[in-house]
């Protein structure tokens, strides 16, 4: 699953738009307010229409993959890890993580949604870890684990 230039697939132009406005806009239905992935076309539970609606972008860790098709040594980034995540809504989604130290990587970790506005193609989803992005006054003694649900 190499993420090159992204263009617009199945999964709708109300989730492009949402992205290029750094907004993760999903499928929620409209019968019984339940949440889909965006390439979902009716409700499963109650059969009810899906709508567009912005999640709250928060997340957990549900699995990964680390791609090795970058070679060694290729500049200071390093390779994509591919992550299969839960949102808070509850829809499972597959997509890039980025930002997060290996080191870190565990189940249920907390991530947050984040977008990428490439120059050519549309904007796209990634997660990164709650916690990249803070400032780092808590980090030295913050324990690696912590106890959230
Ligand atoms: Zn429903």
């Amino acid at each position: 699953m190499e993420i090159g230039v992204v263009r617009r697939d199945g999964r709708g132009d109300a989730f492009f738009d949402g992205a290029a406005a750094d907004r993760l806009v999903i499928k929620r239905c409209g019968g019984c307010a339940s949440w889909y992935a965006p390439d979902a076309n009716e409700c499963p539970a109650c059969g009810g229409e899906l709508g567009w609606a912005t999640a709250s972008g928060r997340a957990t860790l549900i699995s990964w993959a680390i791609s090795h098709g970058r070679p060694p040594g290729d500049g200071p980034v390093p390779p994509p890890v591919l992550a299969l995540v839960e949102l808070r809504e509850g829809p499972w989604l597959h997509s890039r993580l980025i930002g997060a130290d290996r080191a870190d990587l565990r189940e249920g970790l907390p991530l947050r949604a984040h977008f990428e506005h490439p120059e050519e193609g549309e904007s796209y989803l990634v997660f990164r870890p709650e916690s990249s992005g803070r400032t780092d006054h808590f980090s030295g003694d913050r324990p690696r684990e912590e106890p959230r649900s």
